[in-house]
């Protein structure tokens, strides 16, 4: 009995054998979304803590972010199955960073489309290696199976893909959040997938470019969504008041750390200053505010 006991335990506490299905939540019809946690990469991290999920149409499914471990894509793609046994047919990664592509991986068996931005199988060729070797360290034994799957279909400009009754509108940005951003737009239930182009509750982080990400909201202010769901934090109905937000901070990081340059201040000090009216506004501040400013300081020095 102690012996089958221990056996159980081993396999609930294995994440592959073990895939307990995501818990989602249906924001429009057919559009299930799974919220992860505001946790910070390198601390307290366990693969799920930005926002993933898939769109069903009439002949299949598209994946929208895998989730951050072939973990976490497995129990995503468990989730998908406890709502339709239709085919899983794409895979979109709205772009490089680990904690959206690193469940592609639990996909393959489906043959799915890959699709991404044109720049994103570069990016997971430039830093794949280490993307790997990090989350190897962040999750230990959890982070197994995880693997980089690049895209097999890619967006320069803008994609079209039919899931049967329900076209999904893919558009690829210039450099904003990073180098390979894209969004979805599902026409049928008028919802916007944002990926990092959007955040809402948790800081911004930036690792693009600051001047083609404002620009980016400015062009997300013209799509006609009646949601958006971020690539972290809560969905949203009035989409310009969550770009506000974002916005707001955004040129409050730049115009910040622009005095502090022209007022001879050092990286060091305007990391303390700059952006600061905006702490109270958003999760894990501190950490990611520090991080942009370390990004932005040195390139705006040289303006
Ligand atoms: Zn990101």
């Amino acid at each position: 009995m102690r012996k089958i006991l221990i056996v159980l335990l081993a396999l609930l506490a294995s994440p592959v054998l073990f895939a307990a299905p995501l818990s989602m939540t249906e924001v429009a019809p057919g559009v299930y979304v799974h919220h992860g946690a505001h946790e910070d990469l390198d601390e307290g991290y366990h693969g799920d803590i930005c926002n993933i999920g898939f769109i069903v149409g009439a002949k299949g499914v598209a994946i929208i972010d895998s989730g951050g471990s072939f973990a976490v894509g497995q129990q995503l793609r468990n989730a998908v199955r406890k709502v339709t046994k239709l085919p899983i047919l794409y895979v979109i990664n709205t772009h490089v960073h680990p904690d959206h592509i690193f469940g592609n991986a639990a996909f393959l068996q489906d043959k799915p489309e890959f699709v991404g931005h044109a720049n994103l199988a570069g990016a997971m060729d430039a830093r794949g290696e280490i993307y790997l070797r990090n989350i190897t360290t962040w999750l230990g034994d959890a982070a197994k199976g995880s693997e980089i799957v690049k895209p097999t279909q890619s967006v320069a400009d803008t994609l079209e893909i039919d899931l049967g009754n329900r076209v999904l509108l893919l558009t690829a940005f210039p450099v904003a959040h990073t180098n390979t951003d894209i969004t979805v737009l599902d026409r049928a239930s008028a919802t916007l997938w944002t990926g990092d182009l959007l955040f809402v509750e948790r800081t911004p982080s930036l690792d693009g470019d600051i001047n083609g990400w404002l620009a980016a909201i400015e062009k997300l202010r013209g799509v006609p969504a009646l949601r958006a769901i971020p690539g972290h934090g809560a969905v949203v109905s009035d989409v310009s008041l969550a770009l506000n937000d974002e916005q707001r901070y955004l040129e409050t990081l730049l115009a910040d750390i622009r005095a502090a340059i022209k007022e001879g201040k050092s990286m060091e000090q305007t990391m303390d200053s700059a952006a600061a009216s905006e702490r109270d506004h958003w999760a894990l501040f501190n950490a990611v505010n520090r991080r942009n400013i370390n990004l932005l300081y040195p390139k705006l020095e040289w303006e």
